[in-house]
């Protein structure tokens, strides 16, 4: 039970208010869960501020207000296919109606719904700290320096045009944990892979990405093949997500297909 709660109705008031001692609540499916890391005795409710719940074009981009849930923006035109196809990955409705694209890009999980998905888009978020000052990072950035940014607050998340994305779950039902999510990118002819692995975590596929972006074409066993022998990924066998040669597998068919479909 929350001990301390306090409103913020402006992204300056919920900045200033954020000590070592609090956590923001956006959606609370991830902070007011049992056994969460990120539960708290304190709370900064995002719930009045306005101003993180809205969605922009601005030249070049689409800001998206952090506090934006994820069936607000499967509902709203603007949001581009790519994301509303992660966004689905969702399954739960309710759930849908309260968690936050800020809070799930913060939390930040190996079996996150949306940021390989965000990664691969070259997406950048805008922050505050807590005297007030703005920055705008790529999310890679972000999540690179989480320790040095944790605290600020995420106004929104900023997805560039003219980037093509495909992403793929994979688990037992669609409610179940994803084994894996992954996603693929393409900008200016540049590939961009991104995978988040059950028990393992995020990592940047740099390898098959380059080899992506300079081979002329890649055979579904071309890309398999390097990503099972890809020392840099060191799976382990895992009782509940399947041994590490199968989720190798698994990597590289997932990888293969968002390829073929990217490529057209
Ligand atoms: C049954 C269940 C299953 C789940 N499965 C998954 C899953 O498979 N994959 C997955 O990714 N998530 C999963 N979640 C977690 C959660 O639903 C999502 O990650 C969700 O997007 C979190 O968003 P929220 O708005 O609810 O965050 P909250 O719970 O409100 O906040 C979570 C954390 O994010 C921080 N935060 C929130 N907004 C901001 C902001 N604007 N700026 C800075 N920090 C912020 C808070 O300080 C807090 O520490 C699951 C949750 C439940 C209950």
């Amino acid at each position: 039970m929350s001990e301390k709660f306090i409103i913020a109705h402006t992204p300056q008031e919920a900045a200033q208010a954020k000590s070592g001692e609090n956590a923001y609540l956006a959606g609370g499916t991830e902070a007011m869960r049992l056994g969460s890391e990120f539960a708290c005795d304190s709370y900064v409710s995002l719930r009045k501020t306005e101003a993180l719940r809205e969605v922009k074009r601005t030249s070049g981009k689409l800001e998206i207000g952090a506090s934006c849930t994820f069936q607000e923006l499967i509902d709203i035109e603007d949001i581009p296919a790519y994301l509303k196809e992660a966004l689905h990955f969702m399954a739960s409705r309710t759930r849908r109606n309260m968690a936050t694209i800020g809070g799930n890009v913060a939390v930040c999980r190996d079996d996150s719904f949306l940021v390989p998905t965000l990664l691969a888009a070259t997406a950048s978020v805008s922050l505050m700290n807590k005297d007030g000052a703005t920055e705008e990072i790529s999310l890679e950035g972000y999540i690179a320096g989480r320790d040095k940014y944790k605290g600020c607050l995420i106004l929104s998340i900023n997805l560039p045009d003219g980037v093509s994305v495909k992403s793929a779950r994979s688990a037992n039902t669609a409610q179940s944990h994803a084994r894996l999510t992954a996603a693929l990118g393409k900008k200016d002819g540049r590939y961009l892979a991104y995978a988040a692995i059950k028990n393992y975590g995020l990592v940047k596929l740099g390898g098959i990405a380059e080899k992506m972006s300079t081979a002329d074409h890649l055979s579904e066993d071309e890309i398999t093949d390097y990503l099972k022998n890809d020392a840099k990924i060191a799976l382990k066998d895992d009782l509940l997500y399947g041994g590490a040669d199968y989720r190798k597998y698994l990597l590289g068919i997932t990888f293969a297909q968002m390829y073929q479909e990217l490529k057209g």
